[in-house]
């Protein structure tokens, strides 16, 4: 279509996420999967499961892949798996950058663990291996890799900077599905990675869903105890565990959708790649391209703008809906007052607090929508 053609055309509304529109060309997948459970009769930790994690153990490039109940248990399990099998000194910090979602900070404490935060890398929002590399200290235990907004830092730089300090890699993978860094999976990389399949996320079952991989057999071993109630063996408990499965309605659904993954990944991209060339606007800055095309899952378009809330109230009023990721930077919240680094300032963070605004982004998204988007920023 024409410029002229196009702003003839009444533009369409852009919802930010719509789960049911993600969702309906999956819907006979689904609706199959789902009789197929139904008529099986196995509902927990049964053939779904074991099935849906081999497949997502290969997609990661990882030996092991443990299912659970959400991505927070995945990084808290993991995390927690570690400590008992002395892989992270127990009461040592774990290092996470401040701009990330709450989940990876709740994930350290529930470990018994403590935070240790510092603001990200301006151009990619991520904790980069230069950065980790300034703030490992001696009570350092881990390193949490977030692949925030679904992109990817250079994984190997980190995995090198971890394995000569002595220091845990944990990837917090769940905004990331599909990212890949130096061409391999982005969660291949460091001792573990933890997914969310939350209903938004670029895998998403239709309920809560998560996943913790491996290549230590140990490490998945203690995982696998620890989300069925401390035990290998039924009625055997050898530690105090928790309930924190994939359940196999769930297993299935992510079974059905995952071969669509790298194609709603590649639609993701392609909408993002026009964003960058035709969003025009000096003021609002648009993220920076990966190095890599696939270093980037795309889970989120995050833009940048000093009059953040006018932007998002100018696309409200044109039937475009937006998001914030996140409103809050990590020492700010309610929740975590009482902590020594609540008094502590992350400057960067506090200022893309102000600042971030998402654009809709998502594998549903038509291509009239993305026009809508895009005229809509620009003419702010
Ligand atoms: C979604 C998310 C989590 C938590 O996953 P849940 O499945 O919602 O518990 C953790 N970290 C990040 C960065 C996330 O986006």
């Amino acid at each position: 279509m024409t410029d002229a053609a196009r702003r003839a055309q009444p533009a369409p509304e852009v919802p930010f996420l719509d789960w049911a529109e993600v969702n309906a060309p999956h819907a006979a997948a689904l609706s199959s999967a789902a009789e197929r459970v139904v008529a099986g009769g196995r509902y927990v930790l049964g053939p779904e499961l074991a099935m849906f994690e081999k497949s997502f153990a290969t997609l990661c490039g990882r030996r092991h892949c443990a299912g659970t109940a959400s991505g927070l248990d995945a990084l808290a399990l993991i995390l927690r798996a570690a400590v008992d099998c002395g892989r992270i000194p127990a009461g040592s910090e774990v290092l996470l950058p401040a701009n990330t979602y709450i989940a990876s900070a709740l994930a350290v404490l529930h470990a018994g663990l403590s935070l240790a935060l510092t603001d990200p890398d301006e151009a990619s929002f991520n904790l980069t291996a230069e950065i980790a590399e300034r703030s490992i200290g001696k009570k350092t235990g881990a390193v949490m890799a977030v692949q925030l907004y679904g992109r990817a830092q250079d994984m190997a730089a980190m995995e090198k900077l971890c394995r000569d300090r002595g220091v845990f890699l944990i990837s917090d993978s769940a905004q990331a599905h599909g990212a890949h860094s130096g061409g391999r999976p982005a969660a291949a990389y460091g001792d573990a990675a933890a997914f969310s399949f939350y209903p938004g996320k670029n895998l998403g079952a239709l309920g809560d869903g998560g996943a913790a991989l491996t290549d230590d057999e140990d490490l998945d071993a203690r995982i696998r105890m620890l989300r069925n109630y401390g035990s290998a063996r039924k009625y055997e408990h050898e530690i105090v565990g928790f309930n924190s499965r994939l359940d196999e309605m769930q297993a299935a659904m992510l079974s059905a959708k995952l071969p669509a993954l790298k194609r709603e990944n590649d639609r993701r991209r392609a909408v993002a790649e026009r964003y960058l060339s035709e969003i025009k606007n000096p003021k609002v800055t648009l993220p920076s391209a990966p190095a890599e095309p696939f270093a980037h899952a795309w889970h989120l378009f995050v833009a940048r703008a000093t009059n953040r809330d006018a932007l998002q109230a100018h696309l409200h009023n044109r039937g475009i809906g937006t998001l914030i990721h996140y409103p809050r930077p990590l020492h700010k919240h309610a929740a975590f007052a009482d902590r020594e680094f609540a008094a502590s300032s992350f400057p960067l963070s506090e200022k893309l607090a102000s600042e971030v605004l998402s654009l809709p982004l998502n594998p549903a998204l038509r291509d009239s929508q993305a026009d809508a988007v895009i005229d809509a920023v620009n003419a702010f």
